[in-house]
């Protein structure tokens, strides 16, 4: 097959589109021959590697993907355990695959809790990823695709929805006639969130760096704009747009902003956060915590269960993942690039011959 891989970490210029071996599926497993990729930025910070990363070299970028079935491993039962066994999928079936990989096993996975399985894994970062023509997953992991829906949408859709469904609805609680604040106006995590609190009848505060990324916030829903660029303390303006109240909860995957997050919450607001594009350590002042009563509720991916409700409201319509660009898999290197300066709006996705 087809694929652009890396092998060695570093910048852009490591990405080499050449052929790889098809893999072969595992009893459990389907083989998805794959249509369209999504990026995320997991994607380049796997490429360029961390301290106790190890990766089985050549490694294939990519946790998003969409395509059809071609062929299943051999059945076995062992592989069907606690309610998370095999759909009823077919050869031909058109599927999005869920790169929240639990070993299906464990306490947490039989509990239908997979996100916190003790031998988690997702798909692109540990295993080879979705940037290629073919990839083996659990056939637990695909959702059924009905045939006239949009490969690049489903696969946009992926990651995204199913994090910020789970970190807003299910650990946030986040309710209809409360405010949310989204900490940046870009990345998919946060259209996503944009998008879902609306379904569900919140207010939503958007903080953006430039005009024209606020601009098509309000287009997908975002009720109140602050433009950092004209507001650099905007924990005032959303106090001020907020009557003085401060927000009921905020989505915060920036990380360093965290101190001006936590200023613009009411007391006994929540932060919800699942994932640092500003950078891993910060400090905050305990004084906020306590004296306001507040909380962080930190996540990371969704379960089978959430996963599986995001999608049929993706299917629905209900959800409309917002793309940005899309570009040849061969090109990927110059997508990774695009979507680090964060130039998107949107999800950037790779299509696949
Ligand atoms: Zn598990």
């Amino acid at each position: 097959m087809k694929a652009t891989l890396f092998h060695q970490h570093g910048g852009p210029e490591v990405l080499e589109y050449m052929d790889f071996p098809t893999p072969e599926p595992k009893p459990g497993e389907a083989l998805v021959r794959l249509r369209a990729a999504a990026l995320n930025r997991m994607d380049v910070m796997v490429r360029e590697g961390w301290p106790g990363l190890k990766l089985e070299m050549p490694h294939i970028n990519g946790a998003d993907g969409a395509g059809e079935v071609v062929a299943f491993g051999e059945t076995s039962e062992k592989t069907k355990t606690g309610g998370l066994e095999t759909t009823n999928l077919q050869v031909g079936d058109r599927v999005v695959i869920n790169p929240n990989l639990g070993c299906g096993k464990c306490e947490f996975c039989l509990a239908g809790r997979d996100n916190l399985c003790v031998n988690w894994h997702l798909l692109g970062e540990t295993v080879r990823g979705t940037y290629a023509q073919y990839a083996a997953v659990p056939a637990r992991q695909l959702y059924k695709l009905p045939n006239e829906f949009d490969f690049h949408q489903a696969a946009a859709a992926a990651l995204v929805y199913q994090t910020a469904w789970h970190s807003l609805i299910v650990r946030g609680n986040l309710q209809s006639h409360e405010a949310v604040l989204i900490v940046g106006a870009g990345g998919g995590v946060n259209t996503a969130s944009v998008q879902i609190a609306k379904y569900i009848g919140a207010q939503v505060v958007m903080i953006g760096s430039n005009a024209q990324k606020l601009e098509k916030a309000k287009t997908i829903g975002a009720d109140i704009l602050i433009d950092r660029s004209k507001e650099p303390d905007w924990s005032k303006a959303v106090f001020v747009a907020t009557n003085k109240r401060g927000v009921d909860a905020v989505v915060d995957n920036v990380g360093t902003t965290f101190m001006q997050s936590l200023r613009a919450l009411r007391k006994g607001g929540r932060l919800l956060t699942v994932g640092n594009s500003g950078g891993p350590k910060f400090e905050i002042d305990n004084r906020y915590m306590f004296a306001k009563h507040l909380s962080i509720i930190g996540s990371t991916m969704s379960t089978i269960h959430d996963f599986r409700e995001v999608m049929d409201l993706i299917v629905a319509g209900k959800l409309k993942p917002v793309l940005d660009t899309t570009f040849p898999l061969q090109d990927a290197a110059t997508a990774q690039e695009r979507l680090w300066k964060n130039e998107n709006f949107g999800k950037i996705t790779l299509d696949i011959p």
